[in-house]
């Protein structure tokens, strides 16, 4: 078991692979590459907290320059950030995150690790990170990461003798690496781990320290470097014509979803480590010296580094196939070695670099990308032998069926073979392995151990083919692929995947009922397979009511979709739940929702998640009906304001005018407009001229750092980087009196339960006295912060700024957050309020 348990992810370097999906096809150069890594046995763990910590210039200059297998292991999968590129938030930005570095890794040469921990949000301090985060859990998961990979040197991307200077992700990353490094050669500690590896001691452990940890340049300058070591990370590769910090840029534009498209620079460079643990190395600029990285660390391994050390040398550039001789001579001599921990890694990497050498190329292509349990799958098998080397296909087997072939793979012949597939009735479908279970605020669950750690769930479905390439028996595993031409991309690839034969979804995540009037609610039901008959049902809370109970569905093509109505009536009360779908096909119920995700840079990606939305009957009063917005960094708060029922209109920048302001009864202004729209510092005037007049425009956060207009409000008002991350922060009410907290709405303490991800951020942390605070909160160990809601008159109409984080609170269905902004929308109305 110990061998299968091995985290098999092996990046073989390949810089002209431009298509994440399409198979690695190396280059004579990246072929030689290749087998300098080959002799290299040593490695380097990079460490940090989220996708995009990673520094890859010093990845890809140990991964190419050093030739050390090299891997970053992110604590998280990123889930928390914002996307770019799509609507993907949450666990399927996650999904997203995880493949950008998986993509990353590929061009930089690295390795891709990750922990269970989830990337919840922002926190200030470790302490914040680790009251969320099961520190026993995340320290378990390096510990493991350490004692699989077995680097020798570890470096930290983040200081750990820093709190609250960063992320507090980033902070406890490196605390938890720091720990670690003790404990990872102690059996006593995690001794369950030790059933499918084993005890472990890094050598080094290093802080990828730089000017920006010291202040600024010149304090850099005048530090104490004695305990740093310095690396030139400008090296120029000629051989595949590019400088080690353009292929970091290459690799770092991968992540796409942060939009961190990066151009590459040139020159020399220096990386500077500080020393944390371990002995400092002589030769200050090679983090590696006096650590044995030769084939003679491993007991047999002289000989097959005697061999190899000659091919490195020998090797011709015109063709490579010259080598394999002796390449075969090393693989039947690692064959041999006791080690199993570098007889699997280098058994995996020769067999590669033999079968690139060849031409060898070794496919199984399925008819689709989505089969259901129970359907048969034609497969088309090729092999190819694209060199003068004597080789035999044996047999190949698609772990269902051996077929037994002896059939000799000659020069430049293809050979062609039909297979059939039978998935069984039984077989799991496939989806992100830390995605199945239900997990907490801080945490995935992973029921199965040996999944821990994985940068994605390991295929399923693989054709074996059993070679015998001069006199000794090699094989090689290739996943089931589907392959397709698109008239515009040329061949795409896919994932082969196992789906359900039914998933349904609700495409509204929230639905807001602001009165008692029933709403048509519809599902969309997806077939698996052809020919699907069935039922389905919603559940819900008590409260509500439905009809009908359930409707049939009859769907004649596979990947076809059904949609039915239901309406749903909420109670008279303020209430909420969750409604979800299920779809009963011959007594199996299915309750998932597949989400498909389909970007260029990534490999096409296949997610069932609990098929499910909120449902919410608001008690809410509004003044007014018509609303202005002025769109900034992109939020959904005008989709949710039209869901409790106001008209909300988008105005571009460029029209406003007094005239088209006069319509509206308010004016919201979107999250970080004035950081991004250029045009609103002409347009300020109008807009408070417009309040004068008796309007109301409520302004939603921005950031200090670069505003557009100085004036961003009609008195003085400074902003801060003042936040309250912690949702359950309590609220006080300054004034308790005040109509925003009483008119039409009466607001509460309740109002402020069922908070998201945070209260808010930037608060104002100076106003003119003109504006009144209206609530008064902060994180624990901090000062109160009054900023978060300030509301003044201007002649006849009101200004309001808020930092509350009204963006994230309103897709999330949160009913005080719908009530807070229904009261700042209706100030200064006297009629009687609507919807009562
Ligand atoms: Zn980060």
């Amino acid at each position: 078991m110990h061998k299968l348990l091995l985290a098999l992810f092996f990046t073989s370097f390949s810089l002209h692979f431009i298509n994440a999906q399409q198979p690695q096809k190396p280059t004579a150069s990246e072929i030689h590459q290749n087998i300098k890594k080959l002799n290299f046995l040593g490695s380097v763990l990079y460490l940090a907290a989220h996708p995009d910590d990673e520094n890859t210039r010093l990845i890809s200059y140990m991964a190419n320059h050093v030739h050390a297998r090299t891997a970053y292991l992110s604590l998280t999968r990123g889930d928390g950030g914002q996307n770019l590129i799509g609507p993907e938030i949450r666990e399927l930005l996650g999904v997203i995150r995880t493949q950008e570095l998986l993509t990353a890794r590929a061009i930089d040469g690295g390795e891709q690790r990750f922990t269970r921990a989830n990337d919840f949000g922002y926190s200030k301090h470790p302490d914040e990170t680790l009251a969320i985060w099961n520190k026993d859990q995340v320290l378990s998961d390096v510990v493991l990461a350490i004692r699989q990979f077995k680097p020798d040197i570890i470096i930290n991307r983040f200081d750990h003798r820093s709190p609250g200077t960063t992320h507090g992700h980033h902070t406890t990353s490196a605390m938890l690496s720091v720990e670690a490094f003790d404990i990872t050669n102690d059996s006593s500690k995690f001794p369950e781990q030790l059933q499918t590896t084993s005890v472990w001691q890094p050598k080094r452990l290093f802080f990828n320290t730089s000017w920006w940890f010291y202040g600024s340049q010149e304090k850099f300058d005048k530090a104490d470097k004695s305990n740093l070591l310095a690396v030139d990370i400008g090296t120029y590769y000629p051989t595949i014509g590019l400088s080690n910090t353009e292929i970091a840029s290459l690799s770092r534009s991968q992540h796409k979803s942060q939009g961190f498209g990066n151009t590459g620079t040139r020159g020399t460079q220096q990386e500077y480590v500080e020393l944390l643990k371990g002995d400092m190395p002589a030769d200050k600029t090679n983090i590696f010296d006096g650590i044995n990285t030769t084939w003679s660390r491993v007991k047999g391994g002289q000989a097959i580094g005697d061999i190899l050390y000659q091919v490195e040398e020998s090797f011709d550039f015109t063709n490579p196939s010259a080598s394999i001789p002796e390449l075969m001579k090393a693989y039947k001599l690692i064959q041999s070695l006791e080690d199993n921990h570098w007889k699997t890694l280098k058994s995996e990497e020769i067999k590669n670099i033999i079968a690139a050498c060849s031409g060898l190329y070794l496919e199984a292509v399925a008819e689709t990308n989505h089969a259901t349990p129970g359907e048969t799958i034609n497969l088309n098998i090729e092999a190819i032998n694209r060199s003068p080397i004597a080789m035999t296909l044996k047999q190949y087997n698609t772990g269902i069926v051996a077929v037994s072939k002896n059939m000799t793979l000659g020069n430049n012949i293809n050979l062609a073979f039909q297979e059939t597939l039978k998935i069984s009735n039984s077989q799991n479908v496939t989806t992100p392995y830390w995605l199945t279970e239900k997990g907490s605020l801080g945490m995935y669950r992973v029921e199965n151990p040996a999944l821990i750690g994985k940068p994605e769930t390991p295929r399923i479905f693989n054709v074996t083919f059993d070679l015998i390439i001069e006199n000794t028996p090699v094989s090689f595993t290739k996943p089931i692929v589907y392959k397709t031409n698109d008239p515009v991309k040329g061949e795409v690839y896919k994932p082969f995947e196992i789906i359900p034969e039914a998933s349904a979804k609700i495409t509204e995540k929230v639905i807001i009922f602001e009165n008692n009037n029933s709403k048509d609610i519809p599902v969309v039901v997806k077939a698996g397979r052809d020919n699907l008959q069935g039922t389905v049902t919603l559940a819900y809370p008590n409260e509500w009511k439905i009809s009908p109970k359930n409707q049939d569905i009859h769907i004649t093509n596979k990947g076809e979709t059904q949609t039915v109505i239901f309406t749903v009536t909420p109670p008279k009360n303020q209430n909420e739940g969750l409604i979800s779908p299920i779809v009963t096909v011959n007594g199996k119920s299915y309750t998932k929702e597949l989400i498909d995700i389909d970007y260029d840079h990534i490999p096409f990606q296949t997610v069932l998640l609990p098929s499910e939305s909120k449902i919410v009957r608001l008690d809410i009063k509004k003044m007014g009906q018509n609303i202005g917005y002025i769109e900034g960094a992109g939020d959904v708060v005008p989709e949710s304001l039209q869901q409790i029922g106001y008209n909300v209109t988008t105005i571009a920048p460029e029209n406003i005018s007094p005239e088209t302001l006069s319509h509206f009864d308010a004016i919201v202004v979107g999250i970080r407009a004035y950081n991004t729209v250029e045009t609103l510092k002409f347009k300020q005037q109008i807009l408070f001229d417009y309040i004068k007049n008796g309007g109301t425009m409520v302004v939603q956060y921005n950031t200090s750092h670069r505003l557009k207009t100085e004036q961003l409000a009609p008195y003085d008002l400074e902003l801060s980087r003042d936040r309250v991350t912690d949702e359950f922060a309590d609220v006080k009410f300054l004034n308790p009196k005040h109509p925003v907290l009483n008119y039409p709405n009466k607001i509460t303490e309740t109002d402020f339960e069922g908070w998201t991800q945070e209260r808010g951020l930037y608060f104002p942390h100076k106003w003119d006295k003109a504006f009144t605070p209206i609530l008064s909160m902060h994180d624990k160990g901090e000062s109160a912060k009054k900023g978060s809601l300030l509301v003044a008159q201007y002649g006849n109409g009101y200004y309001i700024y808020t930092g509350l984080s009204f963006f994230r609170e309103f897709p999330a269905g949160v009913s005080g957050a719908y009530r807070l902004f229904a009261n700042m929308l209706s100030i200064g109305k006297t009629t009687q309020p609507l919807n009562d």
